[in-house]
């Protein structure tokens, strides 16, 4: 996919109204959304009816388009309130977790090069899981720990007093 070189800002009714919920941050050029936010951080807007995203409506007035397909937006400034299309990124759903994966490593700090997992990894593992999109090797890799540990937080064998274990699972 070939992006243009420079924004365009398509001006249309709701631009207005989106821009006046953006304050733009001088030292990071974040543009920070002040309106709702939705329990991820991410901005939330009624447009047509519909609650969306905000960086995802801004991306799509500045580039022409919204990129579907499975395809998401990341933030290159890791601020999920920033809608400055300049800071996003197309990314697949699978780069986004790795890269949520990753951050949250760096952030809890692995001393010891095989990181453990926290309550919100489980939920993650669980989840990718059930997509049936990933194999358990795969999804050890991007947690950092072993496959045997992937399938017991899967199961429940670790982590059973979080709900969502996937009880029947063939493999391993
Ligand atoms: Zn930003």
């Amino acid at each position: 996919m070939t992006m243009p070189e420079r924004p365009r800002l398509e001006y249309n009714k709701d631009s207005a109204r989106l821009l006046s919920k953006v304050s733009i941050n001088a030292a990071t050029s974040c543009w920070e959304w002040t309106g709702h936010l939705d329990i991820s951080g991410y901005g939330k807007i009624r447009v047509s009816g519909k609650s969306r995203q905000a960086h995802r409506i801004l991306w799509g007035m500045m580039y022409g388009g919204i990129p579907s397909g499975g395809a998401c937006l990341m933030h290159r400034c890791d601020n999920p309130k920033c809608v400055n299309p300049t800071h996003l990124k197309i990314g697949d759903h699978l780069a986004n977790m790795r890269d949520m994966v990753a951050k949250g490593r760096q952030a809890r700090g692995s001393s010891n090069g095989r990181a453990r997992l926290n309550e919100s990894d489980v939920e993650a593992i669980r989840a990718m899981t059930r997509t049936g999109r990933w194999q358990i090797r795969e999804i050890g890799r991007m947690f950092g720990v072993d496959e045997v540990t992937i399938h017991h937080a899967n199961i429940g064998k670790s982590w059973a007093h979080l709900p969502g274990a996937n009880k029947k699972v063939q493999n391993v």
